[in-house]
């Protein structure tokens, strides 16, 4: 019987292979040495030649191809995993692309304390100690008319705190019509219970009235809790409490009133021709005793959970023990800062701050810069189309989930009957976009896949079209 396994020639080229001393001497392999430094070249050298150790090959590599495998090998381990990306899913706010993009400022902000030591809790004006909060908590209650402010690391985490530090060991009344989950783990009910409250749930998915609310108010309730129903609109005939009347009857029962606003824009958007959405403000105003939002959503900054309200609800907020596990970091409370001055200080911050520019941004705007990239596009492979048509995009992130922005995509396909030709040269051409130095991410739409403009940034056209021309060479032509 013949070991078909291990054939004698394989076990000979193997041999064969340069040991990583010699490889190492290869005026490539110097070259790359100067530049990555030798630890991380022999290792990829010694990483090379194991791998075509352990593959099946006919013919023994030579150097050549060796060095070309690890240039490779090479590229790819040292880009960064957190690799920058062209969202074109016609997805603004992608919570699996990163959320909202900082303005300049911002981001300067952010190296400078990241540089340099920085008075994060210590009081420039007496010598003592301070507290973090005190960097955003004054602009906060500027912008939102609360009394007081704390921020943490997300909004999830800010709905925890505040339920634990108001409600635990309590029942929080909360409509059926609002018991939300947010893509990953975020279920309102699963919350309640990380936040030691007891869910007393009122009301129907569809409907929920004021004596609901009422009728279950008892000894044991410990707050009532209004959610933005995100990722989902219940459409036709629904009634729900507004903030200003829940407040009323949360006000009768000497018990507050919190709300989880999710996007929590800072501007009017319905200003900019987008949709209306419940600012903090307007909540405070309506007499909710605390809000919580978060900071990557609408208001286009860094992750952060902000929660403001009243002074005695947000000290005992401050005072409970997760408070300290939840902080934000000196980074990210340097940027927030900017970004709320963008709103305090800017005549456009619709324009300043770059999320807010996207979701502005007008469908003519997005055309000429499809017709920049059409024409970068310089070489088609037989058989591959590419078109520009009109779409839409969506904010995303849970906001106003059914509004949609008119916008233009750059469409390419497939010339060919064969559905199946068509999907496989498709799912070939996703795979080549997202190999790419700056992976393309795109949608697959009635058969063709879809790249939604609104997301390009100003100037990057002529790559974007450079990285869709190499890509569409390097995937297969379809047959
Ligand atoms: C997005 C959202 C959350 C979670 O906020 P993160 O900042 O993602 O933690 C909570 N509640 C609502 C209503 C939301 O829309």
């Amino acid at each position: 019987m013949t070991d078909i396994a291990s054939p004698q020639g394989a076990t000979d080229w193997r041999r064969t292979l340069p040991a990583v001393d010699r490889l190492l001497q290869h005026p490539a392999l110097r070259d790359l040495e100067s530049r990555h430094g030798r630890r991380v070249v022999t290792r990829m050298a010694r990483d090379t030649l194991d791998a075509l150790r352990a593959t099946p090959l006919d013919a023994p590599p030579n150097e050549t191809s060796i060095v070309d495998a690890l240039r490779e090998r090479l590229d790819a381990f040292v880009s960064p995993n957190a690799r920058a990306v062209f969202n074109l899913t016609g997805t603004v706010i992608h919570t699996n692309l990163g959320r909202a993009l900082l303005s300049e400022p911002a981001i300067d902000a952010m190296a400078r304390v990241a540089r340099n030591p920085v008075a994060l809790e210590y009081d420039l004006a007496t010598g003592g100690r301070g507290d973090r909060d005190d960097l955003i908590e004054a602009l906060l209650c500027e912008l939102t008319g609360a009394e007081a402010a704390t921020v943490v690391n997300n909004n999830a985490a800010a709905v925890v705190l505040t339920l634990g530090a108001l409600g635990a060991g309590h029942e929080a009344i909360v409509s059926r019509g609002e018991l939300i989950e947010i893509g990953g783990a975020f279920r309102m009910p699963d919350i309640m219970a990380a936040a030691g409250c007891r869910l007393r749930e009122v009301g129907t998915t569809n409907r929920t009235h004021p004596r609901d609310y009422r009728e279950a108010i008892g000894d044991d309730t410990g707050l009532l809790v209004k959610v933005h129903t995100s990722n989902y609109a219940v459409e036709g005939f629904t009634t729900a409490v507004n903030e200003a009347e829940l407040a009323r009857i949360a006000h009768e029962a000497e018990l507050p009133l919190v709300v989880d606003l999710g996007s929590g824009a800072l501007v009017d958007l319905a200003r900019f021709g987008l949709p209306y959405e419940t600012q903090p403000h307007e909540a405070i105003a309506a007499g909710a005793d605390v809000v919580t939002f978060s900071g990557d959503k609408l208001l286009g900054g860094p992750q952060a959970g902000i929660i403001v309200g009243k002074r005695a609800y947000i000290e005992r907020i401050k005072r409970h023990p997760l408070k300290r596990a939840l902080r934000l970091d000196k980074l990210v409370l340097a940027a927030l800062e900017t970004t709320l001055k963008h709103y305090r200080d800017d005549d456009r911050p619709d324009q300043t701050l770059p999320t807010l520019r996207l979701l502005t941004r007008e469908a003519d705007d997005i055309q000429a810069a499809g017709e920049r990239v059409l024409a970068g596009i310089t070489t088609l492979p037989a058989g591959r189309t590419a078109r520009l048509q009109a779409c839409m995009s969506q904010l995303g992130s849970g906001s106003l989930p059914v509004d949609r922005l008119p916008s233009v995509a750059l469409v390419l396909d497939v010339d060919s009957p064969r559905r199946e030709v068509r999907e496989r040269a498709l799912r070939e051409l996703e795979r080549a976009f997202r190999k790419l130095p700056r992976p393309i991410i795109g949608r697959v739409k009635e058969g063709a896949l879809w790249l939604d403009l609104r997301c390009l940034m100003q100037g990057d056209e002529a790559l974007l079209a450079t990285q869709i021309t190499r890509a569409l060479h390097a995937a297969e032509t379809p047959t």
